[in-house]
């Protein structure tokens, strides 16, 4: 009986893998054959994505300028920094991740001269479009806080990042040497920021691992931020400090770094309402540096006054050139900048590409959707998903889920443990596997979303 239930679900699953090929392989060319020039800047999180979008929905001249030969996997770098992946698992060549049958110029655009439809390269090549996409992340400004970089080199300093390759292995490392002697642990934050979860999401893995060796007791944590509450989100903010207060995990709200005394192991913060300046004595500090949008766009003339793409928060078209979209970090759209808001704005912008393309105005909407897996446990995560202004758009909440997951829940240990798998072990092959081949959609999983006249703005 068993054996005869197994055969049939094998048959129904071998049969269903090989419609989807058959169908993923032959939906490109039941599309129109492109050949107008899109150029995308950036190859990371966006650009691959948008890019094998485009592919797939039959544009043949597709091209990515990317000056960087490796590729991160960003999130990542969370659990490297928590003693739970390699940072070596963050890490693929440019050329294995780039979606085939795109064109790859090894360079950075030094300048967009839109009016000309033209970008000028590092090396003073000029390249034409017909449309571009701009997706070239943010600029870290490791700089901007004195100390911080020396801080940040020196081996034994105590200054920590999970904010780079190169240095979000030392946090783990340090919390070792640290963690059987008593220790001032400080965990900061930055206004403006990718994954504003990541700097608290690391915090709460190095306490719960505390917990685990039995040394909790010996830390004395903070967690600093210019921020009046835990997190951008209210519904989630209030459960992280009810969290904070449980675990004994102290607060300095309203309080941003501004530079690190490395010698003497001092962080000194301005207190935003007061505006004085706090010194803070530490053995660890976790610093989120400041960011800001690329130098290049800065002096750009699709961008606004603080260098971000100004682009419509709908659709996602320059409000300037109308053959110009910006999807991720890099744009000024109101939305918690992460890879996960990135798997809902790249199906609207191919959309409404096509669309200008056509002769039509767009007609897709993004939402502002994003989400951000809040590690709070060595196996735990609150899966934090909302749109624009913070309206929650869970997709395993009975309100706001999709058939069946609504049906699973948000809250509970077995909940937080799966969505951990689904952040450990999931979202990495899902980005290294599928996400470059426009075989992932974000909370659509597999199945392209239909994206048009039908949406309705800001759900
Ligand atoms: P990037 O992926 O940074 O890519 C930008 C690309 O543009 C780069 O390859 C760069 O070389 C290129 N570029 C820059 N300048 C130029 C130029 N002049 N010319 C051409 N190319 C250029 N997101 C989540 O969804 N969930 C998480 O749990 C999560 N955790 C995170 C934890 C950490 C520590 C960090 C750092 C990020 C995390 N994120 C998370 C955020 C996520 O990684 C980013 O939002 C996402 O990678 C942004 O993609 P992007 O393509 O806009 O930028």
């Amino acid at each position: 009986m068993f054996s005869t239930v197994a055969r049939n679900a094998l048959r129904v699953a071998a049969g269903a893998t090989v419609i989807g090929t058959v169908y993923y392989v032959a939906y490109p060319w039941t599309r129109t054959q492109r050949k107008d020039k899109i150029l995308v800047v950036g190859g990371g999180t966006a650009g691959v994505g948008v890019a094998a979008m485009l592919q797939h929905e039959g544009m043949r001249n597709v091209t990515i300028v990317e000056p960087s030969s490796v590729h991160y996997y960003q999130p990542l770098w969370t659990l490297v920094g928590g003693g739970a992946k390699k940072k070596e698992n963050s890490v693929k060549d440019m050329k294995a991740v780039l979606p085939s049958n795109t064109s790859w110029i090894k360079n950075a655009v030094k300048d967009i001269v839109p009016s000309e439809n033209k970008v000028i390269l590092a090396d003073g090549t000029r390249l034409d479009y017909d449309y571009l996409v701009v997706a070239a992340g943010m600029q870290t400004d490791w700089d901007a806080i004195p100390g911080l970089v020396d801080g940040l080199k020196q081996k034994d300093s105590g200054v920590v990042s999970i904010y780079d390759y190169n240095y979000c292995e030392k946090t783990w490392d340090t919390f070792q040497k640290l963690k059987n002697q008593a220790a001032t642990y400080l965990f900061t934050f930055q206004p403006v920021i990718k994954c504003a979860g990541a700097p608290q999401k690391v915090m709460w893995l190095i306490e719960d691992n505390m917990r685990k060796d039995g040394v909790r007791e010996k830390a004395d944590i903070t967690f600093c931020t210019p921020s009046p509450a835990m997190f951008g989100v209210q519904h989630y903010s209030d459960k992280l400090n009810a969290m904070r207060e449980r675990k004994g995990v102290n607060a300095l709200f309203k309080h941003k770094l501004v530079s690190v005394d490395v010698p003497n192991k001092i962080a000194t913060f301005e207190d935003i309402e007061n505006k004085a300046l706090v010194k803070k004595p530490y053995d660890l500090l976790h610093v989120a540096p400041m960011m800001s949008a690329p130098d290049f766009l800065k002096r750009s003339p699709i961008s606004d006054d603080d260098g971000w793409v100004d682009v419509d928060k709908y659709t996602l078209q320059s409000k300037k050139y109308k053959n110009v979209f910006a999807l991720g970090d890099c744009t000024n759209t109101p939305n918690s900048k992460t890879a996960a808001a990135i798997t809902a704005q790249a199906p609207v912008v191919v959309h409404n590409l096509s669309r200008v393309i056509d002769g039509k105005e767009p007609d897709g909407a993004y939402n502002g959707y994003a989400s951000c897996p809040l590690i709070i446990g060595r196996d735990k995560v609150l899966l934090a998903e909302f749109t624009y202004g913070g309206k929650l758009a869970e997709t395993f909440a009975s309100d706001t889920g999709r058939w069946p997951f609504k049906y699973f829940g948000t809250d509970g240990e077995i909940q937080y443990r799966f969505f951990y798998l689904m952040k450990e072990q999931l979202f990495p092959f899902v980005y290294w596997n599928l996400w470059p081949r426009s075989l992932w959609y974000g909370t659509y999983g597999p199945l392209k979303p239909v994206v048009g006249a039908s949406d309705r703005k800001g759900n």
